[in-house]
């Protein structure tokens, strides 16, 4: 076996996995399904050529383990489940350059590198079929709600615990799982960046500084219906004349907090016709940042433009949070490795946060050094089948990749 990386190899993996288990939607990759399953034995037997040991733990994670003269571990993660009509790379580009950095380090050691390095491909990021995301990182990283997952139930009525079951996985013992991070020194994990921000900057590759944290609310503000003919403009209370008013607010709440996003993703008003004032009217704000006092902060100017500008309808307002998730930021040192592994391979780097959700935010949570990176997506667009990445730019991502799994073994092995 050479010893060298072949980032092509990647590419043409990736096409083989995609003519094995897409079709002309995308990719059908969806976890706890027979595709997955199949999916995963074409991964066993591109693992087979390797000489690492692979299982499964208990919550159905598979993991390939390069045993290393020091037990502590290098960590390469990734998710092969997709969600239904999605994208060629999605996930398993992170795996499949993963089992290629394996290969290349597998043959420079001769089977035995100074450091463990661990491929794992996480089971049902997507959440697709049970509507929960990170199920196998957030098992393993301890977090994952039990009473919650127990409960979930597929769109045919199949539970959680039995569609594990059919895949030999014993829902009760999953967080078992957590015992693989034991040795865990640090964790990589590369990924299409699923937005336009690198594609807007005509960069191939970024270090990523973190997953966003979330604020979700409901807002009602609340007035008085009344007829819309008979109602002189300065006696309304009006619901919907204060919602309306956030519309503009976030934009200039988001500009103020530097790098976050608002997004008022719905509204509904009652009584909702057409000849009477609104009565009440429900609007969500989902905000995220990377920063958790920019967060706070985002959220309480939020608040206070709602008071103010029910104040100044004659309304009242209430706030009901939906759901929260604190911001994940990766490892300052890890981070500066992968902007020195984009940087040599294509001579600029750029930091970005992560607004989409990932395994490795369940990794960083663990409190293992963490750091992802993100290659260019065309389009800015991922869970669709027109998902894609230049093929050159493919070829950058593995390279870099492997270059910053070589960063992280000596900065592991000197600690
Ligand atoms: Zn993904």
């Amino acid at each position: 076996m050479s010893t060298a990386l072949d980032p092509q190899r990647t590419i043409t993996e990736l096409k083989e996995l995609r003519a094995l288990t897409g079709d002309a939607n995308g990719a059908q990759r969806v976890a706890f399904t027979p595709t997955w399953a199949m999916a995963r034995a074409w991964l066993l037997s591109k693992l087979d050529e390797i000489p690492a040991e692979v299982h499964n733990d208990a919550a159905g994670n598979m993991w390939a383990t390069l045993r290393g003269v020091s037990e502590k571990a290098l960590l390469i993660g990734g998710h092969f489940d997709s969600v239904p009509n999605g994208g060629w790379l999605d996930g398993c580009l992170n795996v499949l350059a993963g089992v290629e950095i394996l290969r290349r380090i597998s043959a420079q050691y001769d089977g035995r590198p100074p450091v463990t390095v661990r491929l794992v491909d996480w089971a049902d990021e997507e959440g697709a079929r049970f509507g929960k995301s990170l199920f196998g990182s957030s098992a393993c990283s301890g977090n994952l709600d039990m009473d919650e997952a127990r409960a979930l139930v597929d769109r045919d009525g199949v539970r959680l615990p039995d569609a594990l079951r059919e895949h030999g996985i014993d829902f009760e013992r999953v967080k078992d799982s957590g015992r693989e991070l034991a040795n865990a020194a640090a964790y990589l994990e590369l990924h299409i960046e699923q937005g336009p921000v690198l594609l807007d900057l005509d960069l191939p590759l970024g270090a990523v500084l973190g997953t966003f944290g979330v604020e979700r609310h409901a807002i009602t503000f609340h007035g008085q219906a009344a007829h819309s003919g008979s109602t002189p403009m300065n006696r309304r209370k009006d619901a919907f004349l204060a919602a309306g008013k956030m519309g503009a607010e976030i934009y200039r709440i988001a500009e103020r907090s530097g790098s976050g996003v608002c997004t008022i993703g719905s509204c509904t008003t009652k009584p909702g016709i057409v000849t009477s004032v609104v009565e009440e009217c429900r609007i969500t704000l989902d905000q995220r940042h990377l920063d958790p006092a920019a967060l706070a902060r985002m959220h309480a100017e939020a608040r206070e433009a709602s008071e103010q500008f029910a104040r100044e309808g004659n309304v009242s307002v209430a706030w009901e949070r939906l759901w929260h998730i604190a911001p994940r930021p990766f490892h300052e040192e890890i981070i500066a490795l992968c902007d020195d592994a984009v940087r040599e391979t294509c001579g600029v780097s750029h930091r970005l946060p992560s607004g989409p959700l990932h395994d490795a935010a369940e990794v960083a949570r663990a409190g293992i050094p963490t750091v992802m990176m993100f290659v260019q997506s065309l389009h800015g667009i991922s869970h669709n089948k027109i998902e894609d990445t230049k093929e050159d730019h493919l070829a950058l991502a593995v390279t870099a990749f492997d270059k910053l799994a070589d960063k992280a073994l000596a900065w592991i092995a000197a600690r």
